[in-house]
């Protein structure tokens, strides 16, 4: 006699989406560098959020992680640019880093700026060391841009290596499915065929997507790896001097 089906799986999945959102919602804000070299040195992945000017980054950065008032929408434009790094993790173990690198193209700041800041930017995505990933934010309306081009040269000898690339066509609320479909299939060519995504903060479209995209970024030993690391980090120190056991 064969048993019968059992209706429900004994152990449900975990639902990663949840976990995805929990852990982008413990984002802090650790440190802002106007330079290259006041960055500190990290040895935790770290993912940078990086576009134009008004593409929608810092809202979708607040989206991401739950939080109002991290990335700030209303910024000077033309004041000292920084990067600002917020720190992600649970129970007050970081374990991966945003970056939130200025907005780029915006007319009314001065050459120079512009041109250091461009430096600055260029000098980051080809040599930050624990960079893992990047996230383009891009406004659908415009489509990838001369400067949006120029970043995706700089970064492609990473990609090719394996730095992970995801462009995110923002404010996607504003587009009609036919609208939608056809600057998908622009920008996938663009961008040489790398991940494009739609996202709109207004309507949450996509926000569950990308934090697991996230999530994957930073855990590539997955939800096993994370449960090792947790209990190695609580269990407690040897004695000054006490053989290391599992050595
Ligand atoms: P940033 O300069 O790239 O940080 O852009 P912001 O996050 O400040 O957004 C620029 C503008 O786009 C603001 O007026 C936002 O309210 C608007 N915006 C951002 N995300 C969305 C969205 O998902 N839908 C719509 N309709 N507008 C958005």
């Amino acid at each position: 006699m064969t048993a019968p089906a059992t209706p429900f799986p004994a152990v449900l999945p975990p639902d990663m989406d949840k976990i995805a959102m929990g852990w982008l919602h413990t984002a802090k804000f650790l440190t802002t560098a106007p330079e290259l070299h006041h960055l500190p040195a990290l040895d935790v992945p770290e993912i940078a959020f990086v576009g134009r000017s008004n593409a929608g980054k810092s809202t979708c950065i607040n989206t991401l992680t739950q939080q109002h008032r991290l990335a700030f929408a209303s910024k000077t434009p033309g004041r000292t640019q920084s990067i600002n790094l917020f720190s992600l993790g649970k129970q007050g173990i970081t374990d991966a880093v945003l970056a939130d690198l200025p907005g780029y193209g915006y007319a009314a700041v001065p050459k120079a700026a512009k041109y250091r800041w461009q430096q600055v930017m260029a000098n980051y995505l080809q040599t930050r060391r624990n960079l893992t990933g990047i996230v383009l934010l891009c406004d659908p309306r415009l489509g990838l841009t001369e400067l949006d081009e120029i970043l995706l040269d700089v970064v492609r000898p990473r990609v090719v290596e394996g730095l992970k690339f995801l462009v995110l066509l923002t404010k996607s609320d504003k587009l009609n499915k036919t609208e939608a479909a056809k600057v998908l299939s622009i920008v996938r060519l663009q961008a040489g065929g790398g991940d494009v995504k739609l996202f709109s903060a207004l309507k949450r479209k996509g926000v569950d997507e990308v934090a697991r995209h996230l999530w994957d970024w930073a855990h590539p030993e997955g939800l096993e790896g994370v449960a090792a690391a947790t209990a190695q980090s609580a269990k407690p120190a040897p004695p000054a001097g006490a053989a290391d056991p599992e050595a």
